[in-house]
């Protein structure tokens, strides 16, 4: 007899195969039990009926329970009402072992029972279909770069130095020496930039934060472009193109899990078409400062302002060039208000918040130096760094985007937690 997955099922429609899963759920009408299996590729129905099953079989399909393993043998039939398609007549059943008490119920439970128990709640629907996709997102993002002739160039994880200060890196001791868990592959990206022009680094970072939002994580997944010669307006254009393409595959390979499981109203998703709007940051405090948030013109945009500015926005909106004061030390200069920087957020409708941040970088030696000096920053470790800017300096730009985020944003769920198979939070670090 074939052994099937539950995903391949329908290759053998009229014949007999043995699945190998788990019992996702069991309701009897009397004679006849529908045992929904899953097995990690997807889920099928097994029908055990007792007059042609025998007393024996269904007696044992009786005893299963919730998340008992089984291998489970019969003939695979089309049935356009069950869920995937297809169904089994169950000839066979052996058990591998009676899941007792399964903690995760049909019923409600509460958030913190289920992230307590994230280990067990990842086979639940919902969150197996988050995952999935995101697995998906993951292969959009790659593959983007790589048709575009970009490298992918792994980032360290242990670094020397903070790119944007200490406050919110997490130290560890590196045999005797202090070292941090990164944050983001930038200042390494510029550096193979100029090895390989057009280079990407897709891996996690953290960030200290003691901030408890729906939007930050501890340890999240970041992809960042960096590009030779490109300037502002390139980087943004590469956003636009970046977007619309993983937005897009995202609704054509899984739009049955956006609807079906995750419920999400695809409409504003479908809307992720160019040109995405371009406004500037003071155009920007102008508008939230009618809608008075609370916002204070110079300073960064909060959760609120964030959400406010997207309700004008039917797609991702751009908002460029930031002050000085509140960016990192190595944002070019606006040659036309020194004040501001060639920097750039792309921030997501449906209030789920900035999803890319990035900019030009300085390439001028002296600039550069005097801004590492401005912000107290040692500028013994970044010597290397300078070289960049002493040996054959060039334009350059690039960005971050942060995987759990716009993940959040294509599943529509509104908080972070669920787009990570094992979330690290402000007061979680298990399991
Ligand atoms: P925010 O202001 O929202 O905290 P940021 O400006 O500090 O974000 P960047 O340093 O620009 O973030 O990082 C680039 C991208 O990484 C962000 O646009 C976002 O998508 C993602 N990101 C940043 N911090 C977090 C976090 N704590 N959890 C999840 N994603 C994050
Ligand atoms: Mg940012």
């Amino acid at each position: 007899m074939r052994t099937a997955e539950v995903a391949g099922v329908g290759e053998f429609c009229g014949q007999e195969v043995l699945l190998k899963g788990w019992v996702y759920n069991i309701r009897s009408s009397g004679k006849i039990l529908f045992i929904l299996v899953r097995d990690g590729t997807g889920t099928i129905q097994c029908i055990v009926e007792k007059a042609s099953a025998g007393g024996e079989l269904f007696d044992a399909a009786s005893g299963l329970q919730q998340e008992s393993s089984i291998e489970i043998r019969g003939t695979v039939s089309e049935d356009s009402r069950a869920p995937g398609g297809y169904e089994l007549q169950v000839t066979g059943l052996d058990v591998i072992q009676i899941a007792e008490d399964y903690p995760i119920t049909p019923k409600e439970h509460g958030m913190n029972f289920l992230m307590d128990h994230r280990h067990l709640w990842l086979r639940s629907s919902r969150q197996h279909a988050i995952l999935k996709i995101r697995a998906g997102l993951i292969r959009f993002i790659r593959e983007f770069f790589d048709n575009r002739g970009f490298i992918c160039v792994d980032t360290p994880i242990f670094t020397p130095s903070a790119c944007e200060g200490t406050t919110t890196l997490f130290e560890t001791d590196y045999f005797g020496d202090k070292a941090y868990l990164t944050q983001s592959g930038q200042l390494y990206n510029e550096a193979n930039a100029a090895a390989f022009r057009k280079v990407y680094c897709f891996g996690p970072t953290f960030r200290a934060e003691k901030s408890k939002t729906r939007r930050h994580l501890i340890e999240f997944w970041m992809v960042e472009p960096e590009v030779a010669f490109a300037e502002l307006d390139d980087i943004i254009q590469l956003g636009e193109d970046f977007i619309v393409e993983i937005v897009g595959r995202s609704l054509e390979s899984y739009r049955d899990l956006l609807t079906d499981v995750l419920e999400r109203d695809l409409a504003p998703l479908e809307r992720v078409q160019p040109p995405f709007p371009r406004i500037s940051y003071n155009d920007a405090a102008d508008i939230l400062k009618k809608r008075e948030t609370g916002f204070v013109h110079g300073g960064d945009f909060g959760g609120t302002d964030e959400t406010v500015l997207s309700e004008g926005y039917d797609r991702p909106f751009f908002v460029h060039r930031f002050p000085a004061a509140i960016k990192a030390f190595y944002m070019q200069p606006d040659p036309e208000d020194e004040s501001l920087t060639l920097s750039v957020d792309l921030l997501a409708p449906e209030g789920y918040g900035e999803i890319i941040g990035g900019g030009q970088r300085i390439h001028d030696l002296e600039l550069l130096k005097r801004r590492v000096g401005e912000h107290g920053l040692p500028e013994k470790a970044f010597e290397w760094y300078l070289d960049l800017r002493r040996y054959g300096t060039f334009p350059h730009s690039g960005f971050g985007l942060g995987l759990e985020r716009t993940l959040a944003y294509i599943c529509g769920i509104k908080h972070i937690r669920e787009t990570i198979p094992y979330p690290r939070l402000l007061n979680r670090l298990s399991p």
